[in-house]
This record gives structure tokens, C-alpha cells and sequence, in this order.
């Protein structure tokens, strides 16, 4: 039997309960046809993974019982994505993808140009958290509110880096940037941010060049779209700053045979 892998709320400890959301209990139980005692894998993001068993308690509700601990919380970069929101199924593709590529949060920012002006965080959430479960994290990148480029900018935390993906030419080749950071710049938090399908406007480019910690990096000669670009961007960072620098290791759990819940 394949093991689900769930993002719980619920502190972790050995013999306690977490209790399974709605949508959690009626895909084990309904879609995977899993009976008590089916084996899970559980994390919360602060305790690390966890092995649980199933549970239903009555028709409608469930919950994991916790038995011993598979892997310990690990560090995990400290790297924003602002972004400016692009259509529905491009910004479920930005949360997906960006979860995989290690963000620590996702912040959607409204510029001049973005054309979308509603987001839905608690669905952005939701796929934040099913990839989360998919690619072995063991966090969920926090998912904000979108927030105008004015007052993300005037709210910047101090020391952290942000890198401005400068598609007129604004800036040095991003590998070139990355690579010469020295051991301040790549231990620093981090943030990259990507303009929308049109682009940052002359004021916005001014505003972000006099901002102190920005850097503006170009990425190649072709214009890429704005889901393309942050992803691109990201996984850039991942490879040159991040723990794409470090060696892959060996997960203890099979994870083959682990299918995430919903
Ligand atoms: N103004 C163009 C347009 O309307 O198509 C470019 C916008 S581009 C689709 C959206 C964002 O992706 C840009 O604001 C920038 O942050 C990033 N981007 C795209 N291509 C880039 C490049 N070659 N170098 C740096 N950033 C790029």
C-alpha cells in the first residue's frame, strides 16, 4: 500500500493525535479506500516527518495517531518570490512550481501593469501545500496577501537582498551576479522579484534602482514570461546561493511508494 505524506497543523510527538482535515479524510477514505490503520507520513513544518497511522472518528472525521519520528526539521533557505499575479492557472503553476524550488514564501505584488487585481491566497495555499506534500519538503512556503510595489518596498525588511529580475537590460547576467556574492551575500535572506506580462513601469524600474539591497540581474537575451522568468530565476538562485549547492541526500523513506493526499 502506497504511504500518504500529510501537512498537518498539530505539534508531533510520539503517541499523540493530529487531527485530518475534511478534504484529507475524504480522500483516504474515499478516494484511496484507506482503512484504520493505513500507514502516513506527517510533517508541520516545525517537528519534522513524522509516521502516523489513519484513523476515522465517526463518518466525517479522521485523525493521524503518531507514532515514531522519520526525519528531523532541516534548515531551508531563506528566499522570497514577489511576484506580480498573472492569470489563474499560470499563478497555480507559480505556487506549484515555486514550493518545489524551495521559496520560503510566496508574496504576490501589484505593480502599474498587473493586470489581475484579485488572488486567491487560501487556493494558491492549497497548492502550495499538495506540493509540498509531492516533493518532500518539510515546510509549506508561507503564502501573503498581494501588496502594492510602494509599500513592499517601504516595509523592506532590512538586510534582506532583493533581486530584481531587469528584463531592460538593468542589470549584470544573474549567474555572474550570484557568483560573485561573498560569504555575507550568500548567507543574507533573500528575495527575487518578477514584473508582470507588461513589464515594470519607468517609475517602478526608478523606485527599485534607489532602493538600497536590490540588485537588478538580467536573465538572457529573450523576453521570458513572468511565470517563466520567476521559476528560471529561483532555480538560478537554488543552484548559486541556495542548497541546490549542496549534495542531494539520501532520503531514509522510500518515498516511491508515497502518494500525497489533497
Ligand atoms: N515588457 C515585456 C512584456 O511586456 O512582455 C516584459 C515583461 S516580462 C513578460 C515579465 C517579467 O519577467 C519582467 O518584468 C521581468 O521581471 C522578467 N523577465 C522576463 N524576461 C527577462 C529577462 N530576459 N531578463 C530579466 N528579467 C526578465
Amino acid at each position: 500500500m502506497s504511504v500518504s505524506r500529510l501537512y498537518v497543523d498539530a505539534d508531533l510527538a510520539t503517541g499523540g493525535e493530529a487531527p485530518l482535515g475534511e478534504a484529507q479524510f475524504h480522500y483516504l477514505r474515499h478516494v484511496m479506500r484507506r482503512p484504520d490503520g493505513a500507514p502516513l507520513r506527517l510533517f508541520n513544518g516545525r517537528d519534522g516527518e513524522w509516521r502516523g497511522t489513519f484513523e476515522a472518528r465517526g463518518k466525517k472525521a479522521a485523525v493521524a495517531l503518531v507514532g515514531e519520528r522519520l526525519r528531523e526539521q532541516q534548515p531551508e533557505p531563506d528566499v522570497w518570490l514577489c511576484f506580480a499575479p498573472v492569470k489563474r492557472a499560470r499563478i497555480d503553476y507559480i505556487a506549484e512550481k515555486a514550493t518545489e524550488l524551495g521559496a520560503a514564501a510566496l508574496q504576490p505584488v501589484l505593480t502599474r501593469h498587473t493586470i489581475v487585481e484579485r488572488v486567491n491566497v487560501e487556493r494558491l495555499r492549497d497548492n502550495a501545500i499538495e506540493a509540498a506534500e509531492q516533493t518532500e519538503r518539510l515546510t509549506v512556503p508561507e503564502v501573503r496577501a498581494p501588496v502594492e510595489l510602494a509599500r513592499l518596498l517601504a516595509e523592506w525588511p532590512a538586510g534582506r537582498r532583493l533581486l530584481m529580475c531587469d528584463e531592460t537590460g538593468g542589470g549584470p547576467p544573474i549567474a555572474e551576479a550570484l557568483a560573485g556574492l561573498d560569504h555575507e551575500g550568500r548567507t543574507a535572506p533573500w528575495a527575487i522579484l518578477v514584473g508582470p506580462e507588461g513589464g515594470f513601469a519607468e517609475q517602478e524600474l526608478a523606485l527599485l534602482r534607489r532602493t538600497p539591497d536590490v540588485m537588478a540581474v538580467g536573465l538572457g537575451t529573450r523576453i521570458l514570461r513572468a511565470d517563466t522568468a520567476a521559476l528560471a530565476a529561483l532555480a538560478c538562485w537554488q543552484a548559486l546561493v541556495g542548497d541546490w549547492r549542496h549534495p542531494t541526500p539520501r532520503l531514509e523513506v522510500d518515498y516511491r511508494t508515497a502518494k500525497t493526499a489533497v
